[in-house]
């Protein structure tokens, strides 16, 4: 059809590769007025080298990216891009068996276009002008990123002193197998995931977030769901880290928030209540950040707040256990500047019950909560049933001030002869906390009057007040002194009975 061609650029990867093919099939290659002009230049130069060529001879291109206008003007003009990658170490035989996208505006540049591909040995395909992008993006990714992830696996092996060309024959297999998906997501083995995971956060955490991508998207072929980050983490036990500063934990939490985040604001001195909490948490949110703070501004009394008890080592040890990501222990400064001014005051709810005995407490939870969202942006945050009326005055909180934060109250839990576990209950005698266990009992009658009554009976207490609250749900509720220790408690009058 065509017998000679000249070739621009024939020094370049294709182009030698592209002429010797062509001299092996006889083309004369020489010749000052070719039937054809290939050009095999740097796609930037396309343009400009087809603009001095002289109009007559077919122009042809040898690029996936550029479209047929580059050859403007020749009207005699055709596109042939071999789908392949060239090496100038290998000869003409590499274009044996390889695909190529011919792109031609009518017949006889189509018919030039195939003849061409088939000459070089190749399969002719058509490719339509303007779907170019697409297809050169598919090619890339095949070819360029192929080489992207053998780079990736390859500084995984050598993690574990392997030589990374023991890789080529594995990739070479997987394609030579037609592409079936094998491997720990195939067959859902999270645990092999995460352990992969850790091994990567320790030693190429600059690979994290490719594994993390590429994992979702085979899973998508495996047709099955990748677990969380945190739970897949979570299955070797993850580490918990403890943050001190706002910054340390915005840093922290900075590449977490794709995934959900849910937050516990605890004074310390865990114990089982706060861990339903933090479980509630964790099998709820991608990430659990727990708060350990306990804040002056909500105590009245300068004794009270020295009292309360601290163990920040078991606290951290309880966290760890529960499975919390991330622990916010703030210092005092952190969380109250000097020339702090700012307070957030739930007016009528905030100076009822608890807020008349202790004027000033739910402005000082309110403040340090509301900074706590801020710094946190937890998507939910976890309060128990508790401390009922905080967990009215935090819901006020967030529908006044139009948070976007969903509020999780849990129930209280009990030890088993009642008394509602404090961190409190750690300052009573032996028998204080017998006389305690009537504050449960009372309330437990489910009755204002029963209630006021059973408890005006019992030596020793000081009632501070009973009442039934109309929170939600409205609760009976009650606080009593017994010795130095004041302890609240309430039971919904509505709902789930607490047990
Ligand atoms: P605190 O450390 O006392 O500020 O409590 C932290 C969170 O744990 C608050 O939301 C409390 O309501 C909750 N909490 C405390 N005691 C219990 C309990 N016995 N049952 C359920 N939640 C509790």
């Amino acid at each position: 059809m065509i017998e000679s061609i000249r070739v621009v650029g024939a020094g370049g990867r294709v182009g030698s590769t592209v002429s010797a093919r062509l001299a092996e099939r006889g083309i004369r290659l020489d010749e000052d007025e070719p039937e054809l002009v290939l050009l095999c230049v740097p796609d930037r130069a396309i343009a400009e080298v087809a603009a001095e060529i002289a109009p007559g001879p077919w122009v042809a291109h040898v690029s996936g990216a550029t479209p047929l206008a580059a050859l403007d003007p020749h009207a005699r003009r055709v596109g042939m891009h071999p789908l392949l990658s060239f090496s100038k170490t290998r000869g003409p035989e590499q274009l044996d068996g390889g695909w190529a996208a011919v792109t031609a505006e009518g017949d006889d540049a189509r018919a030039v276009g195939v003849w061409l591909a088939e000459t070089l040995g190749l399969e002719p395909f058509e490719l339509a002008d303007s779907r170019r992008a697409a297809y050169h993006a598919g090619a890339a990714v095949a070819s360029n990123y192929l080489v992207t992830l053998r780079q990736a696996a390859g500084s995984l092996l050598e993690v574990a002193d392997v030589p990374p060309e023991a890789l080529d024959s594995l990739m070479r297999g997987v394609i030579e197998n037609g592409f079936e998906l094998t491997g720990p997501i195939a067959r859902g083995d999270w645990e092999t995931v995460a352990r992969h995971l850790h091994v990567i956060q320790r030693e190429r955490p600059e690979l994290e977030e490719l594994y993390l991508a590429l994992a979702e998207a085979t899973a998508k072929i495996a047709g099955r769901e990748l677990p969380s980050n945190s739970l897949l983490l979570g299955a070797e036990g993850r580490g918990t880290k403890v943050c001190r500063t706002i910054a340390e934990l915005r840093g922290a939490l900075a590449d977490r928030r794709r995934g959900s985040i849910g937050l516990v604001p605890t004074m310390g001195s865990l114990h089982e209540g706060h861990l339903s909490l933090l479980r509630a948490a964790r099998s709820e949110c991608d990430t659990v950040v727990m708060s350990l703070f306990v804040n002056p501004t909500q105590f009245g009394d300068e004794d009270d707040l020295a009292r309360y008890p601290r163990n920040e080592e078991r606290d951290l040890e309880l966290a760890r256990e529960a499975g919390v990501d991330l622990v916010f222990a703030p210092t005092l400064e952190e969380m109250y500047p000097p020339g702090f001014q700012t307070w957030v005051e739930v007016t009528e709810l905030g100076s009822i019950l608890e807020g008349e005995l202790r004027p000033g407490h739910f402005r000082g939870v309110a403040t340090i909560v509301l900074k706590l969202f801020a710094i946190v942006r937890p998507a939910r945050a976890y309060f128990g049933q508790k401390d009922a009326q905080q967990a009215e005055v935090i819901r006020r909180v967030i529908r006044d001030l139009a948070l976007e934060v969903e509020l999780r109250v849990l129930p209280i839990v009990r030890d088993a002869d009642g008394l509602a576990l404090s961190s409190r209950n750690a300052l009573l005698s032996s028998e204080e906390r017998e006389r305690a266990l009537v504050l449960s009992r009372a309330l437990g009658t489910r009755d204002l009057q029963k209630a006021r009554a059973l408890l005006a009976d019992s030596n020793g207490l000081v009632v501070d007040y009973v009442e039934v609250a109309s929170f939600d749900p409205p609760v009976l509720a009650g606080a009593v002194r017994v010795g130095s220790t004041r302890l609240i408690d309430n039971v919904p009058l509505e709902g789930e009975p607490t047990p």
